[in-house]
Formats: structure tokens, C-alpha cells, sequence
């Protein structure tokens, strides 16, 4: 089911009051804009965008609304390109995996559990702790294929 922008943002807004935290203007334009591009976006590029609608807005802004918006799990930091990608899930309680495309740049995000499980057996047995970074997936998507 693919959802348009506005349901994308009434769900954000019901997940931000289910945690008492507020979904303010700014907050929400730089949503909508990552919903609008379907591929993830810098920090600067979101800055750019963000100023076409709000000149006055500053780059400080911009890195404070992403690690917001990244806390409460509404956006993932790729951090392989320092970029970021809209949740597609954020409703769920999951770990970030994501496909991304290196010809164009989309990048789809997938759940698997057999792909936490075998993690999780990994760094049990190497007794190694995860900083929780999304975990990144390289390669070309089917359209860029065809
Ligand atoms: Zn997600
Ligand atoms: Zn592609």
C-alpha cells in the first residue's frame, strides 16, 4: 500500500504526540520534502530546499530538526553517503536496512528479520556491541536494471 505525503504526515504527527513531542512547522516542511524526493538528501540539499520555502532558515536548524526526526525514528542517516531517507515504517519498531541504488540514488527500505536475526548471531558471537546505524545495502534497483 503506498501511502501519499499527507497520510506519511499524519502518522508522523501521531507518532510524535504518542511520545509528547511536538511535529512543529519546520519539523514537518522538512518532512515533507524528504516524502516529496523519493531519494535521500544531505543535510545542505535539505538546507537549499528548505530555504526555497524559508529563506531565513539556518543550517544549525536543519541538523537539529534531522537528529529530531532521526531520534523519534522518522528518518534514517545513511551514513555511508551522510545523507538521510524518509521512514517507511515508522510505526514499527524495527532496525533501518535499506537498499540503495548507486545509479539513481533511490533507496528502498526493507525489513527482513532473517537479516536481523543473522546480525544479532553475529555480534553475539564475536562479542561485538552495534552502534545502531542503519545497515546499508549497495547495488542497482530492477528499474535501473531494465
Ligand atoms: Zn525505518
Ligand atoms: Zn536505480
Amino acid at each position: 500500500m503506498q501511502l501519499n505525503i499527507q497520510q506519511r504526515i499524519e502518522i508522523a504527527e501521531a507518532i510524535c504526540r504518542k511520545q509528547s513531542v511536538k511535529l512543529t512547522p519546520l519539523r514537518k516542511m522538512l518532512l515533507e520534502i524528504l516524502y516529496e524526493q523519493a531519494i535521500p538528501l544531505t543535510a545542505y540539499e535539505l538546507l537549499r530546499l528548505m530555504r526555497e520555502h524559508n529563506p531565513k532558515t539556518e543550517a544549525m536548524t536543519v541538523y537539529r530538526i534531522l537528529s529530531f526526526l532521526e531520534e523519534h525514528q522518522l528518518v534514517h542517516r545513511l551514513h555511508s553517503c551522510q545523507a538521510y531517507a524518509a521512514c517507511n515504517m515508522p510505526e514499527h519498531e524495527h532496525h533501518a536496512q535499506l537498499l540503495l541504488c548507486e545509479k539513481c540514488h533511490r533507496s528502498e527500505e526493507i525489513a527482513t528479520p532473517a537479516l536481523k536475526q543473522s546480525i544479532d548471531t553475529i555480534l553475539k558471537e564475536h562479542s561485538f556491541c552495534f552502534s545502531r546505524k542503519s545497515i546499508e545495502i549497495f547495488g542497482i534497483c530492477q528499474s535501473c536494471i531494465a
